[in-house]
């Protein structure tokens, strides 16, 4: 099965008004259900495995499964590696077969961050990958920071401008408001700044903390610029709940795995297939063949 690198995927998109979504698997079901919405949208996917739920022993299995799914289903997909933090992590990605990885220095100084993102870079591309970095920092809904903080934690332009010119980087994850996770409060989105990046980079820009985040504010910055949204909360939380539903009906002994984990499956396609919608990319696997 041949990956279209991130940077293939995420090309079609660049300047128009949508977006691939980008979405974390762990195992078998949450696989199925990233490649049954693409399949029955024609959506192009971006299926990332998130070391912090998926350990990195378990990597070469998910990539066969990952692998194995993507071709009984014949979709666009790029397989990408999300929110590396080592080169060790990104060396064994790409042994893997990874098209794509995330280098995650967001909380480094900014020569420190250049540094290790230039590096990866010349990893990646070494074997015809694509790189991810993330300027400035998308933080966790659930911290309590200060307004001054967050305020200091969104990516500034002049940065961008010159990170993407010296780390050959191929898409930018950037900070303008959204978290990961779920919000505490309201999430305020720097719409100006989307616009200000987008004037000043020429690479696929990349949302993270897609999850929560209200649709009509996806799509504005999508119109803006934005090419990847990264989505994990708004398909894990649903798929755990259909999940525990299913095995809280009745003796544990009586449970139908296959329906009860089906269940979750269900539920996980429908979700991403709303996304999809939302997003704008249903319809357009016809654009990479
Ligand atoms: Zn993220």
């Amino acid at each position: 099965m041949k990956f279209l690198t991130m940077a293939e995927i995420l090309q079609p998109c660049v300047g128009k008004d949508w977006a691939v979504g980008a979405y974390d698997t762990f195992n078998l079901e949450t696989t199925q259900a990233i490649v049954d919405a693409s399949a029955a949208d024609q959506a192009p996917a971006i299926i990332m495995i998130y070391p912090n739920d998926a350990p990195q022993a378990e990597w070469p299995t998910l990539v066969r499964l990952i692998e194995s799914e993507v071709e009984r289903a014949n979709i666009p997909a790029a397989l990408v590696l999300d929110h590396a933090k080592t080169l060790d992590e990104i060396e064994y990605a790409l042994e893997l077969g990874f098209s794509g990885v995330m280098i995650d220095a967001s909380l480094a100084p900014l020569e420190q961050n250049i540094a290790l993102t230039s590096r990866a870079v010349e990893l990646a591309h070494a074997v015809g990958a694509s790189v991810e970095a993330e300027l400035g920092h998308v933080g966790v809904g659930d911290d309590v920071i200060s307004e001054d903080e967050q305020q200091a934690h969104l990516t500034r332009v002049d940065e961008a401008e010159r990170f993407v010119r010296e780390t050959g980087v191929d898409a930018l994850a950037i900070s303008i408001g959204t978290l990961h996770g779920l919000y505490r409060g309201k999430p305020h989105l720097d719409f100006e700044r989307i616009a200000q990046l987008r004037a000043a980079c020429s690479i696929p820009l990349v949302l993270h903390g897609g999850s929560d985040t209200p649709d009509q504010d996806l799509r504005r910055a999508i119109e803006l610029g934005i090419d990847k949204i990264n989505i994990w909360t708004d398909v894990r939380i649903p798929f755990l709940q259909t999940l525990k539903d299913a095995l809280a009906g009745g003796p544990i002994g009586k449970v139908n795995v296959h329906e009860a984990f089906g269940a979750a499956r269900g539920k996980a396609t429908e979700i991403i297939r709303q996304k999809n919608k939302l997003l704008g990319s249903v319809g357009k696997a016809s654009q990479y063949r």
